[in-house]
């Protein structure tokens, strides 16, 4: 191989592993948010050698900002020897809980067969270190560029962005005076371009009874009863309606082509007690119950008919059965993103796929949202897609890992996104 910028790739194997681990062993778990100015602190020092200027920002006010767990960020740039683009990469800092299952030290970043593994290698650690080695790899090789390169580490993706990228584009960040494409490594697997995601509406909604004593349910009314006739009406009715609609969107996997709905949680009645309590539960008919619903919605629904069509449910339930009451609290709204086929930065980032991997790039929309939302909505900049290493099915799972080959082959697409965009030549 006789291309320069790719052999700069591969001379930076063990580097590329050695960041990973060292990514995977500070803990920045959401929530509830911790470590973040020590993972700032690590990507502040490690971007300074490539004469990357840095700023901390600390989301202040956001939800779960607080001085024993803020909400830091850093923003590096690197200008280049003359005016031009500047492509930026953001890469999110938090991982999720450990969860059970594993066999492997979550945090310990262990290298077994070509894979490493830890909480958050493939969601995204993997991606930002990728990043890291293309941006440091292209400015070894052609010191000259034009523009500039950003790359961003934000916290709280996980928990929605609002202490992260959200925070971000309302300081300006995403400006598109300041900044004209965005690349997100999360891990949509590295043959892949992701323009997008699907909508989503959390609510929560409770139905009403009266307490009484147990051994004469016939005095009180049991809200989790009238909850029951909720969740027949979702059987029944909405989930064969959500089934049955389909999105010209390309989302992976298959089964997320349809508006979909997890029930997160149910509760009704006395608060669960602790594991290790002996006591017997007083006898009373609950007079509460509450569902959380997550609702997933495609580019072709309408976030206003996505919310009529559970209240009309609810209140035909409410015309139709005895004593029935509900109240629905909307906990959050994602619209859903997609950018252009032909925007710039998916024209470049497939080619350099084709180029790369020897095949054409497959185009795809993530089943769930991530940071895209507020790069589009807030900062008004569209040019933005998901590319980065990862098997996205590991995501939050026990054992997740990211493969080394998958990094350094993402990396050379990276590296060679930034040397179409910022030299205008391809070698
Ligand atoms: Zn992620």
């Amino acid at each position: 191989m006789t291309d320069a910028l790719l052999r700069a790739i591969d001379q930076r194997r063990d580097d590329l592993i050695g960041l990973t681990q060292d990514l995977i062993r500070i803990p920045t778990l959401n929530p509830p948010g911790q470590d973040y100015r020590l993972i700032c602190e690590f990507l502040d020092n490690r971007l300074r050698k490539s004469a990357f200027e840095t700023e901390f920002i600390r989301a202040h006010g956001t939800p779960g900002d607080s001085d024993r767990y803020p909400r830091w960020n850093i923003v590096a740039r690197r200008e280049g020897s003359r005016s031009g683009d500047c492509v930026h990469f953001n890469s999110h800092t938090d991982v999720v809980e450990v969860g059970h299952g594993w066999t492997q030290d979550p945090f310990g970043g262990a290298l077994i067969d070509g894979k490493i593994y830890g909480r958050g290698a493939c969601d995204m650690k993997g991606g930002l270190a990728a990043s890291i080695i293309a941006a440091e790899a292209f400015i070894a090789t052609y010191p000259a560029f034009a523009g500039a390169i950003e790359i961003s580490g934000t916290a709280d993706e996980e928990s929605g962005g609002y202490g992260g990228v959200a925070y971000l584009a309302e300081q300006g960040y995403f400006d598109p005076a300041r900044v004209q494409h965005v690349i997100i490594p999360e891990p949509l697997n590295k043959d892949r371009v992701c323009l997008g995601h699907r909508g989503g509406w959390w609510a929560e909604i409770e139905t009403f009874g009266e307490i009484a004593h147990g051994s004469m349910p016939f005095l009180g009314d049991c809200a989790v009863r009238h909850m029951g006739a909720v969740l027949e009406a979702f059987e029944e009715k909405l989930y064969p309606a959500m089934a049955a609609r389909t999105t010209e969107m390309p989302v992976v996997p298959e089964g997320a082509r349809s508006s979909t709905m997890n029930i997160n949680s149910i509760h009704g009645g006395q608060p669960e007690q602790d594991a290790d309590y002996t006591g017997l539960p007083a006898h009373c008919v609950p007079d509460s119950c509450r569902i959380m619903i997550d609702r997933r919605f495609l580019a072709e629904e309408n976030i206003d008919d996505v919310r009529g069509e559970v209240r009309a449910l609810l209140d035909d339930i409410k015309a139709k059965r005895d004593r029935f009451d509900y109240d629905l609290r909307e906990v959050n709204v994602v619209l859903p993103s997609m950018t252009d086929r032909e925007a710039p930065v998916v024209q470049t980032v497939a080619a350099e796929i084709e180029r790369v991997l020897g095949k054409p790039a497959e185009f795809v929309a993530s089943p769930g949202t991530y940071d895209q939302k507020h790069i589009d909505r807030i900062g008004k900049l569209k040019n933005c897609i998901a590319y980065g290493p990862g098997i996205l099915e590991l995501a939050h799972k026990p054992d997740e890992y990211v493969g080394v080959d998958d990094m350094l082959d993402s990396a050379k697409v990276m590296a060679g996104a930034l040397r179409r965009v910022l030299t205008g030549s391809t070698e």
